[in-house]
């Protein structure tokens, strides 16, 4: 069971495990605005509600510009898993620049692949091949990142959420 974490000003901030939700609501430094229905936590001193969203008490100011760490999975994600060259359903990831040719493994050299088109393309670059981005790669946005994967609470959230309790 996760909470979804908005901050003072009401935006989505990160998704937390309930238990870390009930800590920052027992100090004060939340308040539940949605709770599961019929679904008390036991605990001492409990039951408690299981809440579904809180909201931080005091605005926690997160710098848009901080890096989101890059995986295969979040370039993937990012690109809805079509391939940057071709558009047809993406499996791998692509250095646009080469890695043998001093390519970053950053967000914005890194493009979901077919294994066609990544195949074909080896080691050169769009522009030897005369392929063109079907988009120009970027980091994702922190916020809207952080909202759409609700599996788990992204670490690079933690600092912030460090800062409100
Ligand atoms: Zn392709």
């Amino acid at each position: 069971m996760r909470t979804l974490v908005l901050n003072a000003g009401y935006e989505p901030l990160a998704v937390v495990s309930f238990k870390r939700a009930l800590v920052l609501v027992m100090n004060h430094k939340a308040t539940v605005i949605e709770r599961v229905e019929d679904d008390p936590v036991r605990a001492s001193g409990g039951p408690y509600d299981r809440p579904a969203v809180i909201i931080l008490s005091r605005y926690v100011r997160v710098p848009m510009s901080r890096r989101v760490p890059v995986t295969r999975r979040g370039v993937l994600r990012r690109d809805n898993h079509r391939c940057g060259y071709c558009g047809k359903a993406a499996s791998t990831i692509d250095h646009v620049l080469p890695r043998s040719r001093g390519g970053a493994d950053s967000w914005e050299n890194l493009v979901a692949c077919c294994l066609r088109c990544n195949n074909v393309k080896s080691d050169r670059t769009p522009q030897e091949m005369h392929w063109e981005l079907r988009f120009t790669p970027r980091q994702p946005n922190g916020n809207s990142w952080t909202v759409r994967g609700t599996e788990r609470s992204d670490p690079c959230w933690e600092p912030y959420l460090a800062l409100a309790a």
